[in-house]
């Protein structure tokens, strides 16, 4: 059976959390763009919101990273299309496990995700990360330079990060090190380090062209001492176990990053639909017209065929099918239609006043490029679908 329809349940989720897109974020997007800050009351209201719905099992979805069994990809998929379409940064700044939840959940035993998740169901503020890109390693992952040593009954880090989103701000960052460099990713371990630990330094907190509101940190791990049990899962004697869990925890991130693609995405294809409606200028010849409007509809249907491509990735792993391939291809293709609607939305409404309309078009534009970086490359996408489409044939 073939069914393309939501259900009543994830429709209301879907709504509620537009509602709070429109009315919480929106209102403060362009003024935390600009002073690259969020206040603190933002954050206290979103999680009390996206605590608070009536939408019965999924109302907590968001805030603690939980979903109703057997959906939680797919609906978390059509919660961050809508973050994204209120907006970007911030849907990326709110507090909960965020980047630090696919890989406790799929790697850490059951008393680790109870011990460490139970930290995101107080009435506080908590925020979780993931570091594995440094300096010297982003795409390939296998070059990771930070080390792990045993010391007794504890793990001692040392090296530095890059790039990692709420990094300055996290309770929990999932930190992947090396125990053994030259075994290249068979040496890989995921750690968990509390922030605050001793000999965990916060560096330089990046300025960015995009994203602004977002933090994106640098963190310097100078004998950073953990409890051994800070070893995510039983992995340490399992062979190449720790490069598989970041593999596999990029296949459930690259889903959620094409969903926020989308949403992104969307966000500029409406304004750019109502302004083509509505303000079209009388001088535009017929063809012009017929232009503009013959690429907003193209831009329409490819926003769909990307949400398409998200949704198969998270109805997979709903299943536990293997999505490594569908993960790419719904990051790959989202992440490069988001810079092409942006930009076709900000060429078309450049002329006249500058109007708050366009003012988030321009922002939109310099939000929608990360999506093609972040949670690896287009060119990174690519060769992990060839690799699947052509196992036979050797890619370096
Ligand atoms: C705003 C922001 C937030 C981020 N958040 C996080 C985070 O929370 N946690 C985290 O760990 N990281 C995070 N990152 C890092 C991000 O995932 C990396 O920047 C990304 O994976 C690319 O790595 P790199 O920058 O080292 O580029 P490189 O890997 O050095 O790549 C440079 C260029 O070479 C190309 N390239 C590399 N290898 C190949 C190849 N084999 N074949 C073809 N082309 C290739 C790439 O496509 C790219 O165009 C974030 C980055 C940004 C900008």
């Amino acid at each position: 059976m073939l069914d393309f329809t939501l259900s009543k349940e994830q429709e209301a989720f879907r709504d509620y959390v537009h509602q709070i897109a429109l009315e919480e974020m929106r209102p403060v997007s362009l003024e935390c763009d600009r002073t690259e800050t969020i206040p603190e009351a933002f954050f206290w209201q979103m999680q009390k919101r996206l605590r608070g719905g009536a939408d019965g099992q999924a109302r907590q979805w968001i805030a603690e990273g939980k979903a109703a069994p057997g959906q939680e990809q797919l609906l978390s998929m059509l919660g961050y299309e809508e973050l994204a379409w209120g907006d970007a940064a911030l849907a990326t700044a709110l507090p909960g496990p965020g980047l630090a939840y696919p890989p406790l959940m799929a790697f850490g035993t059951v008393e680790q995700q109870q011990r460490f998740l139970s930290l995101y169901e107080d009435d506080g503020l908590h925020w979780g990360a993931l570091a594995l890109t440094e300096p010297g390693c982003g795409s390939d992952v296998s070059a990771i330079a930070t080390t792990a040593r045993r010391e007794g009954n504890a793990w001692v880090l040392n090296g530095q990060k890059q790039f990692i989103t709420n990094g300055a701000r996290a309770d929990l960052i999932i930190t992947f090190a090396t125990v053994n460099k030259a075994a290249g990713r068979g040496g890989l371990l995921p750690f968990v380090v509390p922030g605050g630990t001793p000999g965990l330094k916060v560096g330089r907190i990046e300025k960015k062209m995009g994203l602004r509101a977002s933090q994106t940190a640098e963190l310097l791990y100078e004998e950073c001492r953990i409890p051994e049990d800070h070893l995510l899962g039983a992995l340490l004697h399992a062979g190449r176990a720790g490069f598989k869990a970041a593999m596999r925890t990029l296949d459930a991130t690259r889903p959620m990053v094409g969903a926020l693609a989308v949403g992104l995405a969307r966000a500029a294809h409406e304004e750019v639909t109502q302004w083509l409606k509505e303000e079209l200028p009388a001088s535009y010849s017929l063809q012009k017209r017929r232009e503009l409007l013959e690429q907003a509809e193209e831009l329409g249907y490819e926003i769909q065929m990307a949400r398409l491509l998200v949704w198969r990735a998270a109805w997979m792993a709903d299943r536990e099918l293997a999505n490594s391939k569908e993960a790419s291809m719904c990051k790959a293709y989202a992440g490069e239609l988001v810079m092409k609607v942006t930009t076709f939305a900000a060429r078309v409404v450049a002329s006249g006043e500058m109007t708050e309309a366009r003012l988030f078009l321009e922002k939109w534009f310099r939000d929608a490029k990360i999506f093609d970086i972040f949670e690896g490359t287009a060119q990174i996408q690519r060769l992990v679908i060839a690799r699947r489409l052509f196992p036979e044939v050797t890619i370096p």
